[in-house]
């Protein structure tokens, strides 16, 4: 009797006397988070009317991955134009409460996609937004929040071996935006004349289940997806990637992030074909990185099960707070409806005696993925000069997204502020930001945390 008690008891604790898993552990979950209703599209200033349909459905789509100590993160990625910081802000803490997970174990990226829907306060300044519509995208907003809590608890309950490979392959179609004219591309690209910089580089890790099938693709690329802006729900290029990619290998999800993409641009544009032709371009560079031979550069090779993940927040300086009759200029010397909106706000708020921000608590972030796997990951809108540098300090089989966890405008490198434009300092008046441009010190505040980070997840 006694025995058999020993026995029932051995076998009802079996599962937690188990030891630890010799590999990685690995769980995908997706939600489909098209918009029900016509929302306002995220990304073209441009627009006169909300969404008209469906294109293509959007997705979150979510990747757990636990070590053999137990430690686990979520990677998501999204067809979005970028997740604002109150959303980010709510999701950590609910991902905290319910799972456990610190901000540092979590890792929300957008695609960037410009046929997105906007999200709760962000880039209010850009659209003509009436209270119906904040009312519509304040309803999104919270199911979003929501999709992505529930999401992240299928991830975790579908966590399974799993094999993990990675590096990186290579695609053409990112431009330079600010160094090649957009009409004289197609001559710049005949003529062999396109100027940089760029990076082309298509990170990929690749998710294996122990039988050899393929259960998740996790792939980036430094462009912004923007080869379309029409009126209806897309995912664009990135969209078309992740579904030919899936279509090729049916049963595995493929995730796609955006890289330093703030200055690069899919180029021509404006057709569907071309989002199509992108999104088979990005999907064949992801396929030969499956296939390369082991001596070849795009070979990707073991990533060992155990990770460390760091995040810190930079605390970023705005440039000079604009004066009122800075924004008097603004609002009298445009017939843009955006910079119009800004100005007033701005002057209304300096009227009421509201003091502004001068600092932005901006994420950066680093995981070591096995020994030689390093991601980077930045908030905004990262101009391409942090990939490259960055890929010459890390090495270049270094992993760099941006638009990670809160995208709250443009991040130029000193270079791209100093020679100023949308990307250097512009972009922050459509974001509804405080100041005109960053200061100085924006690329070398980036450059330290993210060296104190990628020298915490080396040790
Ligand atoms: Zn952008």
């Amino acid at each position: 009797m006694f025995r058999n008690l020993l026995l029932l008891l051995s076998l009802l604790m079996s599962p937690l006397s188990l030891p630890a898993a010799s590999t990685w552990l690995a769980g995908v979950a997706t939600a489909n988070i098209t918009p029900p209703e016509p929302l306002w599209l995220a990304g073209f200033a441009s627009r006169t009317n909300a969404a008209e349909g469906k294109f293509m459905d959007l997705w979150i789509k979510i990747l757990a991955l636990e070590d053999t100590q137990g430690h686990r993160a979520i990677i998501m990625t999204s067809d979005t134009l970028g997740i604002p910081q109150g959303i980010y802000q709510h999701t950590c803490a609910a991902l905290k409460e319910k799972f456990h997970l610190e901000p540092h174990q979590i890792l929300l990226t957008a695609s960037h996609t410009h046929c997105g829907p906007v999200l709760r306060n962000s880039l209010y300044d850009a659209y003509p937004l009436d209270d119906h519509q904040i009312e519509l995208i304040n309803k999104y907003s919270a199911d979003f929040e929501k999709k992505i809590v529930e999401t992240t608890g299928k991830a975790i309950a579908d966590l399974a071996p799993a094999r993990l490979v990675g590096g990186q392959g290579f695609a053409g179609f990112a431009v330079n935006r600010r160094n090649n004219p957009e009409a004289k591309v197609p001559k710049l690209i005949e003529e062999g004349a396109l100027k940089g910089p760029s990076d082309h580089s298509v990170p990929v890790l690749a998710v294996y289940l122990p039988d050899g099938k393929l259960k998740a693709l996790l792939f980036g690329y430094a462009c912004h997806n923007t080869t379309l802006g029409f009126d209806k729900w897309s995912g664009d290029y990135a969209g078309f990637a992740q579904l030919a990619l899936e279509k090729s290998h049916p049963g595995a999800t493929a995730m796609f992030f955006m890289g330093c993409g703030g200055d690069q641009n899919p180029l021509p544009r404006r057709r569907v074909e071309l989002a199509e032709r992108y999104g088979q371009m990005l999907a064949a560079a992801v396929e030969e990185t499956l296939i390369a031979p082991t001596n070849s550069s795009s070979h990707l090779s073991s990533v060992a099960p155990h990770f460390k993940t760091s995040l810190e927040m930079v605390t970023l300086n705005f440039g000079p707070v604009p004066t009122e009759a800075e924004l008097e200029q603004i609002h009298s010397g445009t017939n843009n409806a955006s910079h119009k909106r800004y100005a007033e706000r701005l002057l209304n708020e300096l009227k009421s005696g509201k003091q502004f921000p001068r600092t932005y608590s901006y994420p950066v972030q680093a995981w070591r993925l096995g020994e030689s796997h390093l991601l980077i990951a930045l908030g905004g809108e990262p101009v391409v000069d942090y990939s490259l540098k960055f890929k010459r300090q890390f090495g270049p089989q270094t992993w760099i997204a941006g638009y990670c966890n809160d995208v709250m405008t443009y991040i130029p490198s000193l270079r791209v502020l100093k020679e100023g434009g949308y990307e250097g300092g512009g972009a922050m008046v459509p974001y509804g930001q405080p100041a005109t441009r960053w200061a100085d010190d924006v690329e070398d505040l980036i450059t330290s945390a993210v060296t104190r980070l990628v020298q915490s997840v080396s040790n």
